[in-house]
């Protein structure tokens, strides 16, 4: 095959122009890219190695070679693992394969510094040898095959694939690359800047990188530094696998360079965990927890993210079988002693090697997190902020775990702007309170402005505030906490009146809800309304509305039926129950007017009414035209009279 040019995708020629013009402060940041990559094909031909031993070359042990050379201004990095086909060559960086590609260039703001930064996030990290490169050039030969390929490009709009022959050819597999730095990158050819950007960002590689100066010749006078270059290949970082190291011995940042090299996010992790499990079962582990949260959290395969080694080999990144689901945002490494070395990805499921460390795993983090929450509780909000929808998965899910994730979830709620847990909201519950009180919604700030909370908020009860779509699920399948049950408060009929209020008037409450004239009103809306209400009541919960809307107590709650509509899996809603506020002067006028006048003069005020109720809902009017006319009637009678 001879020598052909391609374009790039057209996504991927966008990432490179950004790339490549980023005015970026840390561009050493390509080296730790091309590192990782070479390390990662390390791993994964020795992984295949295990079944096929004769893809490994003897005598040839794993290591990553820099050789930097001032005259021709280049870097090159080279492995000797698993290397790229012609295919692969085109496919890994021609084009960008990742679901998350889209998300990523839609993320992209035009600030090019906050844009590159979000770069390692996206597993885009070859292409970021542009940003110092004009030119790169990547040697490859494939493990088991025997060509060798050149693939060519200044990152512009195309890039060449060309067969290598002759004394260029690679001797073994793996990938040479070669970076031909801008004119004014030099720095990069410096022997103490390359082991400077390797100690910081490689150290944790467990295979040996190695320096050297590179044969070109050197000038006559030629300054002290290119003396410095190493003659002999100098190893320069570790090159011990960082979690079989004793805590002692790693400081913090190389855990947070692991922790950017395995998991490809830009954040610092915001818990570190690093142990030895000794016993029936052996394994070492070290698990992070990121900053922020990762842009595929709620990916819809929900896939968990942490690598299992068996005796420092790799064996996978997507083990299914390490943790559970709701702590996909978890990162790092486990490594086992006991699993057999050629166990095939398969033979994990239903391992029980696997449930082991998967139920000590999951525990272990549980009381990570608890140590957090109890020592650090602003750090813990934080936190909860970021993944408390996907622990509360949990809550549903994981029946074993149920009540230690019960201490380690937050609330927030009517009290304040801090978040909560159960047990503190127990402890403020009033005299005479029975329910856990809550209400679901998509946004705080709406449901903050409920006019279900206002007798509850007379009453200075606490009603917990929902946000995340997964509440709807765990709530109802928990139902109780300490023996107090989760009541919406947007549905049922509420037993405030066995609270005590905060304020004098509610102690005709009883005598008021149940007045002749509010009774008659209650029944002209019935008449008026028909089957677009399932009931009209007198309502307890509210003081400064005249209405609500709640759902009939059994009904699905009303934010879970608009839940399930926005995704199509709901026909039809459910009537709701237009509860009415019999202290309200609006209500009262119009009870006035049913006694005086008759139900048929409340037509129009019954539907003004419900639509009034709705749009406090945040719903939309099924007949907004009628409302409109009937708005503007009601405007006319009040202003013009
Ligand atoms: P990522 O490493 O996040 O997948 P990159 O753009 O850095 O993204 O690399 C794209 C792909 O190219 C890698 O997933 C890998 O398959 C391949 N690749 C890159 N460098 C090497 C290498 N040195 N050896 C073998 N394959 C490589």
């Amino acid at each position: 095959m001879t020598s052909e040019t391609l374009n790039f995708q057209a996504e991927t020629a966008k990432l490179l122009h950004i790339v490549a013009n980023a005015l970026y402060s840390e561009k050493e940041i390509f080296l730790r890219e091309l590192i990782s990559n070479a390390a990662d094909a390390c791993d994964r031909l020795r992984y295949a190695a295990i079944t096929k031993p004769e893809l490994i070359e003897k005598d040839s042990p794993f290591r990553i070679a820099l050789t930097i050379d001032k005259d021709a201004r280049t870097l090159t990095i080279s492995d000797n693992g698993v290397g790229m086909t012609r295919a692969e060559l085109a496919d890994n960086l021609g084009t960008i394969a990742k679901s998350g590609t889209s998300a990523f260039l839609d993320q992209l703001s035009g600030d090019s510094k906050k844009d590159v930064s979000l770069i390692g996030q996206f597993g885009v990290g070859f292409y970021s040898a542009f940003m110092v490169a004009d030119k790169v050039d990547v040697i490859s030969r494939h493990a088991g095959d025997d060509e060798t390929w050149r693939w060519t490009s200044d990152g512009k709009g195309e890039f060449t694939i060309a067969p290598v022959e002759g004394d260029e050819a690679r001797a073994g597999c793996g990938v040479t690359i070669t970076v031909h730095l801008k004119e004014d990158e030099t720095e990069f050819t410096d022997p103490y800047r390359i082991r400077h950007i390797v100690k910081t960002y490689s150290d944790h590689i467990a295979i040996p990188i190695t320096l050297i100066g590179g044969e070109a010749p050197k000038a006559e006078g030629e300054d002290d530094d290119a003396a410095e270059a190493p003659k002999e290949p100098e190893t320069i970082n570790a090159a011990s696998a960082i979690w079989t190291r004793p805590r002692s011995e790693v400081t913090e940042q190389q855990y947070n360079e692991f922790y950017h090299h395995i998991s490809h996010l830009g954040d610092d992790p915001w818990m570190t965990t690093h142990f030895r499990v000794e016993g029936v079962i052996e394994y070492s582990g070290l698990l992070y927890v990121p900053t922020n949260r990762p842009f595929d959290l709620f990916h819809q395969d929900r896939p968990t993210k942490v690598s299992l080694y068996v005796k420092r080999v790799f064996i996978t990144d997507s083990c299914e079988d390490l943790l559970p689901r709701w702590l996909r945002f978890v990162r790092g490494v486990i490594d086992s002693e006991d699993l057999p070395l050629n166990i095939s990805r398969e033979m994990l499921q239903n391992n029980p090697v696997m449930s082991k460390i998967k139920s000590g795993l999951t525990t272990r983090i549980l009381n990570e997190l608890k140590k957090k929450a109890t020592n650090e509780p602003d750090a813990y909000a934080a936190f909860w902020e970021a993944f408390g929808a996907v622990m509360k998965e949990g809550l549903y899910e994981a029946l074993g775990d149920r009540d230690a994730l019960m201490e380690l979830t937050r609330f927030k709620s009517t009290k304040g702007d801090d978040l909560t847990d159960l047990k503190s909201y127990v402890e403020r519950m009033k005299d005479g309170q029975e329910a856990i009180y809550y209400i679901t919604g998509s946004e705080i700030d709406a449901l903050r402005k409920s006019p279900q909370l206002e007798g509850f908020a007379s009453r200075d009860v606490e009603v917990l505030l929902l946000t995340d779509p997964v509440d709807e699920f765990w709530l109802p399948m928990i139902g109780v906490y300490e023996e107090k049950a989760f009541k919406s408060v947007t549905r049922g009929g509420d037993d405030l009146s066995t609270i005590k209020s905060g304020d004098d008037d509610a102690k005709d409450d009883a005598e008021t809800s149940g007045s002749e004239d509010t009774d008659r009103l209650i029944a002209a809306l019935k008449v008026a309304l028909g089957d677009d209400v399932k009931d009209v009541r007198a309502s307890q919960r509210l003081t400064e509305s005249a209405v609500c809307l709640i759902a009939d107590e059994g009904d699905m709650d009303m934010n879970m039926e608009r839940m399930l509509k926005a995704h199509n899996q709901l026909e039809e809603r459910a009537a709701r129950v237009l509860e009415i506020n019999p202290k309200h002067a609006l209500i009262e006028k119009l009870a006035g007017i049913a006694k005086e006048d008759g139900a048929d003069s409340l037509q129009d005020a019954a539907y003004l009414l419900l639509d009034q109720a709705r749009i406090l809902e945040g719903e939309a009017l099924p007949d907004p035209a009628a409302f409109a006319r009937r708005m503007s009637s009601a405007m006319q009678k009040g202003l013009i009279g």
